[in-house]
């Protein structure tokens, strides 16, 4: 496994709509663990593959430790309520911005075996399922911040 470099805000590849998956190969189960490597040595709870450099469909999310969820070719299908909290990215060390986002999402993803299945995440997971779909199609949460969190 390996640390990933992540890319940070000003960098086109971030603005870039991300290719799907169609099969996944070796090197694709690698980016995945490398993604989950990279996310958990910088601190985050999310990570999409564009944040490493890679246009294709691929997030990885761990909100609880322990609990990593990947996620090729996702899509939000049902959404539901609101919340108003906090946000960061790991491209954008160390800011925080208050963002509107859905209470609860459910996704539809393939996993790396290519089996299909659909999550459910309500509040922080919830935040975190919007936050990377919205990487893969080059969209920031300070698109969608009301304002930014001062210190
Ligand atoms: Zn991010």
């Amino acid at each position: 496994m390996a640390i990933l470099k992540i890319v940070k805000f000003g960098d086109p590849m971030l603005r870039k709509v991300a290719r799907p998956v169609e099969e996944i190969t070796p090197r694709i189960k690698t980016l995945i663990d490398d993604m989950i490597q990279t996310m958990r040595a910088a601190g985050g709870c999310g990570l999409a593959a564009p944040q490493v450099g890679i246009l294709r469909r691929i997030a990885v999310i761990e909100v609880e430790e322990g609990k990593v969820y990947e996620l090729i070719n996702p899509k939000i299908i049902a959404f539901a309520g609101e919340q108003t909290e906090s946000e960061g990215c790991l491209s954008n060390p160390g800011a925080y911005g208050i963002t509107k986002r859905p209470r609860a999402v459910t996704v539809r993803a393939t996993d790396r075996n290519g089996n299909e299945y659909e999550l459910r995440g309500t509040d922080l997971l919830a935040r975190a399922i919007c936050h990377e779909c919205d990487h893969l199609d080059g969209k920031l949460y300070t698109d969608v911040q009301i304002r930014p969190l001062e210190d």
